[in-house]
Order: structure tokens, then C-alpha cells, then sequence
């Protein structure tokens, strides 16, 4: 059961109701998780931000206008560590691609090993003895939600005391997360096993889970492994080198367009231009592409209604395709008499990948992709190269260059 409605005016809403708490309120309650029906403390808005259903750009607006940049500080910094994990990713997609092999690696050594699929089977279902871990593990199955906390302990417990591959665990959030996000996704893991913040993982100590249920979780002592090791030695090459941001192909506003609307982007009528010759619209359905294992029906029933929202509101029909064969988009443009595909700016992750398979159709039909890509994006994703204090730093100086502060 999800509480979540995957309509723009139903992100509005929410986000007009949470305006008030995100200064003080924010800054102080923020790390507590007080259980499903009870994330009062927090937005709970990232399954509409992941879709741009509402953008970055309005929420740290809205949270400015209500607090002051200082009274908002919190809430805005984290709004940023998203935008900066989308940077980060986008300046090392070796990140991704070496995460999507290790997920096929990691279930094809789970096949192999009864021991390690008993205890993987028993992680997703809720079933460890551990109880929090368990309540957490179900939450998320059911809801498709959980607080940032309980996913920082929920990971370290995965790996740190069930030895379980992290990959799987990311795959595992991946596959029920409604703001599932590739960079956000993948790069939270990461930091909580060291291999973000190289050395320094995070360890669940079972005091601070107490303090931040408030006692909801006592987990007993020993219950959760302390005297952790990061898995950056796992790594040993390090990290790979920094890649140039890719730059899109920019839309001919001459030529007609074939129009295609994804989860990437869902509020494009903010900056599809006026006059653009559109003579076909699309929605491409891609959540099915976050795992080689299936992905829970609400996540994807998520998409395809906040897919529609976006057609509606902007008054086309765009018939859904399901990203299967990648020969569809080229096909589809072609019998439209379309010369150029446009679409809002999708940066790495398994509809990126997906779309690079979709390159050499579309080449041999002299259609190009072009994508249109938010300031916001642009603004802070060159800052976005190293630790998030880079990012942080220059927050006043990004929000006034967007005329935002
Ligand atoms: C292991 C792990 C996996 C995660 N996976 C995802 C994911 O797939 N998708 C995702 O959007 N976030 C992910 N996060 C980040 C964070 O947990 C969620 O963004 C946050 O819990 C969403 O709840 P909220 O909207 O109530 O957040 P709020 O606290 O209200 O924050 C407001 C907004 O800021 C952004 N945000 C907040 N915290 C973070 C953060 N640490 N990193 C990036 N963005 C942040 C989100 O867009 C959020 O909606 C992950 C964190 C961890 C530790």
C-alpha cells in the first residue's frame, strides 16, 4: 500500500503542506524516523523530484522563500547532495557500468551458492531475526518508501552484518524504491561501504538507532556488527577518472520533432519550446530496465500514471512504449516524418544505456536525439567532481546565478 499519487497537482499539494517544516522544524527532527504514517519530519518528496513531477529548483525556491537561505540551510543542502550525486555519476559513468556487471556477477554467484540465496531470500522477505532490519526490509517492500536514516542503517547492517553483496542490496532498493534514482541509488550504497568517501563506511551503531526511533528499536548487543571494515579494498584501482560532462545535441525548433516524454523529466513544459514543430509524442516506460530482476509493480505503475499526468498537462496524446527492443525509437520517428527526436536530458543510468543501444538505428535514419538540459543541472554538475563540500560551498553563489536567492 502506497500513499504516494503520481500526479504533479498531488506534488504541489504536498509540497505546499511541508513548506512550513522546512526550516527549524527541519534542522532538528530531521534524522528521526518515527515509522510509516509517521515520516512527519520529512518532505517525502523524492518520488515526485526524481521525475521533476516538481523540480529541485521549485522545492529549494518554495524552502527559501518560506525560511531565508540560513533557515533553510538544511533542507536545501540536502536537496543538493541529490544534484550532486547526479553530477558525480555523469562525470563517472565507469561508476554505473561497473555496478550493472557486478549486479549480473553478484546473482550468478547467488545462483551457484544455496547458503547465500537462503540469506539473500531471507534479507528481502523480512525474515533475519533482526528486528529492525526486518520492519525496515518490509516497509520498504510495502510502501515503496523509507527515511534516509533507516536506509543508512538498513545498508550497513546488509553488508556489515549479513555479509550480503552490496550490489544487491542497491538492486534490492532499486527494485521497490518509488524515487529510485541510479545515481542517488548506487552512490548511497557506495558511501555507506566506504567506497564514496574511500575508507570511511558507515557503521549502524544500535544507540542511534534507538535515539532516532525513539526507542520504537533497542536493537541487544551484538545484534549488529561493530568494528567495521570499509570494502574499499575491493576497489583497489580506486576510482576512475574524471570524464568531460556530455554535451547534448540542442533541438532544431525548425525541423519536425518527434516528442519523447520520460521519468527523467516530467514537467518539460517548463522549457519545451514555444513554435516546436511536433508532429508525434511518445512516453518511453523504462523502470522495468533498473534490474535484471523484476521490479515491484508499484514503481512501475508509479511511472506509467506520472508518464500520463505529463501528457495530459501538456495536451498530447503520447502513446506509452515499454523499453524492450531499442529499434522502436527510430521506427516510430521515421513513420512519423519526424527529422529530429527531442526529449529532456536523461543522464546515466539504464535508460541512458538503453538509448546509446538506440544510437546506431537512429544514426542510419539521420535522426538525431537531442535533449534539452535544465540550468539547474548545468549550474551545479561542473562543481560535482569530487567530495559534496565542493557543491556545498558554492550553493549561494548557484542559487543567485539561477535568480533563485
Ligand atoms: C543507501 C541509500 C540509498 C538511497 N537511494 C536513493 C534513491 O534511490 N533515490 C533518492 O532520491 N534518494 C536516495 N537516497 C537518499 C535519501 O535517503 C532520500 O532522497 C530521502 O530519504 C528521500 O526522502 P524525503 O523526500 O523525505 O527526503 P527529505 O529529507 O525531505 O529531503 C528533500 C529532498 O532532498 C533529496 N535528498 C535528501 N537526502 C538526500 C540524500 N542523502 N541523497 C540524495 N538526495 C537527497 C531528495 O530529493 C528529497 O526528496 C538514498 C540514501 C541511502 C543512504
Amino acid at each position: 500500500m502506497t500513499t504516494f499519487q503520481p500526479s504533479r497537482s498531488h506534488a504541489l499539494a504536498c509540497m505546499k503542506n511541508f513548506v512550513p517544516l522546512m526550516g527549524q522544524s527541519y534542522t532538528s527532527k530531521r534524522n528521526y524516523d518515527l515509522g510509516t504514517g509517521n515520516h512527519n519530519f520529512v518532505s517525502q518528496l523524492s518520488p515526485y523530484v526524481r521525475r521533476r513531477l516538481i523540480t529541485e529548483q521549485e522545492v529549494v525556491q518554495a524552502a527559501s522563500q518560506a525560511h531565508g537561505l540560513e533557515g533553510a540551510e538544511k533542507f536545501i543542502q540536502e536537496v543538493f547532495w541529490r544534484s550532486y550525486f547526479k553530477g558525480w555519476l555523469e562525470r563517472r559513468p565507469g561508476i554505473w557500468n561497473s555496478y550493472v556487471q557486478g549486479v549480473h556477477e553478484d546473482l550468478e554467484e547467488v545462483n551457484s551458492d544455496p547458503n547465500m540465496e537462503a540469506r539473500l531470500a531471507r534479507a528481502e522477505s523480512g525474515e533475519t531475526g533482526i528486528t529492525c532490519f526486518d520492519a525496515w526490509a518490509n516497509e520498504l517492500t510495502e510502501t515503496g518508501y523509507l527515511h534516509n536514516h533507516s536506509r543508512m542503517w538498513f545498508a550497513s547492517i546488509w553488508i556489515f552484518t549479513l555479509h550480503l553483496p552490496w550490489r544487491l542490496g542497491a538492486d534490492f532498493f532499486y527494485r521497490h524504491l518509488l524515487d529510485g534514482d541510479p545515481a542517488s541509488n548506487t552512490l548511497g550504497w557506495r558511501w555507506v561501504a566506504g567506497l564514496h568517501t574511500r575508507g570511511k563506511p558507515y557503521e549502524a551503531k544500535a544507540w542511534n538507532i534507538a535515539k532516532f526511533t525513539n526507542n520504537k528499536f533497542t536493537p541487544p548487543e551484538g545484534e549488529i556488527a561493530s568494528d567495521i571494515q570499509s570494502l574499499d579494498a575491493l576497489e583497489p584501482e580506486g576510482l576512475p577518472a574524471l570524464q568531460p560532462l556530455r554535451k547534448p545535441s540542442v533541438p532544431n525548433r525548425e525541423l519536425p520533432s518527434a516528442l519523447l516524454i520520460t521519468e527523467e523529466d516530467c514537467h518539460i513544459e517548463t522549457f519545451l519550446p514555444e513554435m516546436l514543430n511536433i508532429c508525434s509524442s511518445r512516453s518511453l516506460v523504462s523502470s522495468l530496465l533498473r534490474s535484471p530482476r523484476p521490479v515491484a509493480d508499484h514503481v512501475r505503475l508509479f511511472e506509467a500514471k506520472a508518464l500520463s499526468d505529463t501528457a495530459s498537462r501538456l495536451k498530447v496524446d503520447a502513446t506509452q512504449m515499454e523499453c524492450l527492443d531499442p529499434m522502436i525509437l527510430a521506427s516510430w520517428a521515421k513513420e512519423a516524418g519526424a527529422k529530429q527526436i527531442v526529449t529532456a536530458y536523461v543522464p546515466e543510468g539504464p535508460l541512458r544505456d538503453w538509448l546509446r543501444k538506440a544510437e546506431p538505428a537512429l544514426q542510419e535514419a539521420e535522426i538525431p536525439l537531442c535533449e534539452w538540459q535544465r540550468d539547474w543541472d548545468a549550474n551545479i554538475w561542473p562543481s560535482a567532481t569530487a567530495g559534496f563540500f565542493k557543491v556545498k560551498q558554492k550553493i549561494p553563489s548557484i542559487l543567485s546565478s539561477l535568480e533563485i536567492f
